[in-house]
């Protein structure tokens, strides 16, 4: 095997990227813990990417099935599980049947062919194939999970490394079929040739790492929004949450005129299901509640937990009378869905005190008012519903 040392040096430093990649994400997955499922994968990638490289540089006159054979499917074996990791990260769909079935097809065509320079062209087409498919699923996954939080055309940015490398495995295989002339250029790593291609890989690599290194960022910070903005029981908007919400529609009511109304809705006589049952129903009982809500109401209505089984509902473009409407629809279901549990069947009412806004009124001065009709429906026997004023 000839080395041309300016090729072998960037071969090094490659090699030197990938290992440190590797070692980066194992520390991120331990221990620092952070989306360990998806970081370990992703440092084994790496590993896999470096074995791979490692064997391919390795490739002489003779015959090996190591080098000409277990390279490549090191390789493949590198970008499936960074199409693993990319999933484990966003809990997307697992394609690892579909991956390894491509794998395994790729395997048997490459032991068809003898695993020698002779078959240089070949094993090349069908390893680009291959690894082109990989890296256009990728893409996929990672564009379509990214957009969620970032918007189309920032995803379309993120994910540019990724289509490249695709590009690059494409041009691969075009050249491998077609013109076999430039394979020192393009096939091999340890020619002078390789070398401007050598440099591009460099970029990628460090491209491909830092995409990765914004999806786990991007990942977390998403969570920490939800786990700030979220009520961990229900799964509803929190009271955080709900304020901000609050204040903007608040905002167009002063610029619009269109009204919005609260409904403010307690459990009755919660605790006693607390005491009879336990916590733990109590808990599927608020659950349950939070399910039945949401079910009766618009997309664009915002329904929180105000407190420990105190709901708020703030409906967008509003009146008292429709309000109203709303509030006997939430009534209603409560009433008529007890929850089970065993052999009990526990029923569940409310009341309900709903205010609409006017001129003058603030946010506060509304909920107030809200709480305020609410509380005269306890008072009044609870299991009604209250207007304010
Ligand atoms: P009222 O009809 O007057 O509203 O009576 P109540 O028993 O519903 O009201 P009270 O304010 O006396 O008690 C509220 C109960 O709600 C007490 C508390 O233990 C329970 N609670 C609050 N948050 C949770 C929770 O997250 N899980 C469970 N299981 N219970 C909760
Ligand atoms: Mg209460
Ligand atoms: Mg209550």
């Amino acid at each position: 095997m000839i080395f041309d040392p300016q090729a072998l040096l960037l071969i090094q430093f490659i090699c030197l990227l990938i290992g440190t990649s590797a070692i980066a994400w194992g520390l991120i997955a331990h221990p620092l813990n952070i989306a360990s499922k998806a970081s370990i994968r992703l440092s084994l990638a790496n590993l896999c990417v470096l074995l791979g490289v490692i064997l391919n540089t390795q490739r002489g006159e003779g015959s090996s099935y190591l080098f000409w054979f277990v390279s490549d499917i090191s390789l493949l074996l590198g970008f499936m599980l960074l199409r693993r990791g990319t999933q484990y990260l966003f809990r997307l769909h697992n394609s690892t049947k579909f991956d390894t079935i491509a794998l395994i097809i790729t395997t048997a065509i490459m032991l068809s062919a003898p695993p020698n320079a002779s078959s240089e062209h070949f094993l090349a087409a069908v390893f680009s194939s291959t690894a082109a498919l990989f890296f256009i699923m990728l893409t996929k996954d990672n564009f379509f999970a990214i957009k969620r939080d970032v918007g189309s055309r920032i995803a379309m940015v993120m994910v540019t490394p990724l289509l490249a490398m695709a590009g690059i495995f494409i041009i691969r295989v075009f050249i491998a079929l077609f013109l076999p002339e430039q394979s020192n250029t393009f096939l091999s790593l340890n020619t002078r040739e390789a070398i401007p291609v050598l440099w591009f890989y460099v970029f990628l690599i460090l491209l491909i790492n830092i995409v990765m290194i914004g999806n786990a960022i991007t990942r977390l910070v998403s969570k920490i929004r939800l786990l700030a903005d979220r009520d961990q029981l229900t799964g509803l908007w929190n009271r955080r949450a709900m304020r901000k919400m609050l204040t903007h529609i608040h905002q167009r009511w002063l610029r619009d005129h269109v009204p919005y109304s609260v409904i403010l809705l307690d459990l009755d006589h919660f605790k006693a299901i607390n005491d009879r049952y336990g916590h733990a129903v109590g808990d599927v009982a608020l659950q349950t509640a939070a399910t039945l809500f949401a079910s009766k109401l618009r997309a664009n209505d915002v329904l929180s937990r105000h407190g420990g089984e105190e709901f708020l509902v703030l409906l967008p473009a509003t009146n008292a009378q429709e309000a109203l409407a709303v509030a006997e629809k939430l009534h209603r279901i409560l009433r008529e869905n007890p929850i089970s549990w065993q052999k009990h069947s526990i029923s569940l009412t409310a009341s309900l005190g709903y205010a609409t806004i006017y001129p003058e009124c603030e946010p506060e001065k509304l909920l107030i008012q809200a709480d305020q009709a609410m509380y005269r429906a306890k008072l009044a026997g609870r299991d009604r519903i209250c207007q304010a004023g």
